[in-house]
């Protein structure tokens, strides 16, 4: 897989569509329906292609709200029916602006950036950026294999006055939610907030996540990847930073740290305060983008769309209207 880089957008027809589509609402909707359907326009409650766009009766052009008819169940449906954004009346343009502001800001974009380019109000822009992260959710599934490298860190801004005494940090420390990443070295990212940092926490983590007998784990000193650490195959190489050391041939965790500092840069210059709960749900976003990335802006943009599908339902079960309306900075 080659990087891209520099790519111009002439003969890319998703990056030469998507200005028009953020800007006019016909525009918006049929690229949306191309990225969903493709030429073969489906219906997504039945699956049956026999369908057709309702027209107005008296011009001949396409009805206001878009929508089409299926002949197999007979009921209606547009292009909204059975994504993150079904059940939302804000235009489709700005979903698109905000789907392709997500998938390509290499730090994520603000709520107040969204509010401020498209014009819609900051609280639908917050509920906008949420769907879009739940739509990210969930990328790239499968137990992660081959050299793969685990570490923590703890976010969530910096302190506001200096902490003196070990006790002080620690108890700062300890209110700051850890994240756990796992990473293939060239391939997949996964993250979670995780409870503490101990070996049962760990442990259980890495057994969801990895394939340890397909896998060799990379990891700092901490104490806690120990006992799992012996499950893998090829076995658990550790540096240790403490002492200084951060490279000893294969044995480093350069490419998880990597990542986080790109979570890190994002979380504190973009998001500055996430709190707690929403915290896994900017992850998701830090973590499509990074399994993406070998995309160019305009497959990106897409695959977050596509993934949009079928989000709907489960959403309701996670607390939609806290999930939602959470807060930025
Ligand atoms: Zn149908």
């Amino acid at each position: 897989m080659a990087k891209v880089q520099n790519r111009s957008t002439k003969n890319d027809p998703v990056l030469e569509a998507l200005p028009l589509a953020c800007a006019d609402e016909g525009a918006a909707v049929a690229f949306m329906e191309k990225q969903r359907w493709g030429d073969h326009p489906g219906c997504p409650r039945c699956g049956d292609v026999d369908v057709y766009q309702m027209k107005d009766s008296t011009t001949g052009e396409r009805q206001v709200n878009y929508r089409w008819r299926c002949l197999g169940c007979k009921k209606q449906f547009t292009v909204r029916t059975g994504t993150v954004f079904e059940d939302s009346r804000i235009e489709l343009r700005h979903w698109c602006y905000a789907f392709w502001r997500a998938a390509t800001s290499k730090k994520g974009v603000s709520a107040l950036e969204i509010h401020r380019q498209t014009g819609i109000s900051y609280k639908s822009s917050l509920f906008v950026l949420q769907r879009i992260r739940f739509a990210m959710d969930g990328s790239m599934p499968g137990p992660l294999s081959g050299p793969v490298e685990a570490d923590e860190t703890y976010v969530g801004g910096k302190p506001r006055h200096r902490l003196v005494g070990k006790g002080a940090r620690a108890e700062w420390f300890a209110k700051k939610p850890a994240v756990l990443a796992i990473v293939e070295r060239g391939g997949r990212v996964r993250t979670g907030v995780v409870a503490d940092v101990t070996a049962k926490t760990l442990g259980d983590a890495l057994r969801e996540n990895v394939n340890p007998e397909a896998s060799t784990l990379f990891t700092d000193e901490l104490m806690g990847y120990r006992r799992i650490g012996k499950k893998f195959a090829g076995g658990h190489h550790t540096t240790t930073h403490s002492k200084g050391e951060y490279v000893r041939g294969d044995a480093h965790s350069n490419t998880v740290e990597g990542f986080f500092s790109t979570v890190k840069r994002g979380l504190n210059g973009i998001y500055h305060a996430v709190s707690k709960e929403h915290l896994h749900r900017y992850l998701c976003e830090f973590e499509f983008r990074y399994n993406h990335r070998y995309m160019d802006d305009g497959d990106r943009t897409c695959a977050a769309i596509k993934a949009s599908e079928g989000k709907r339902l489960t959403y309701e079960k996670s607390k939609a209207s806290q999930e939602a309306y959470g807060a930025e900075g």
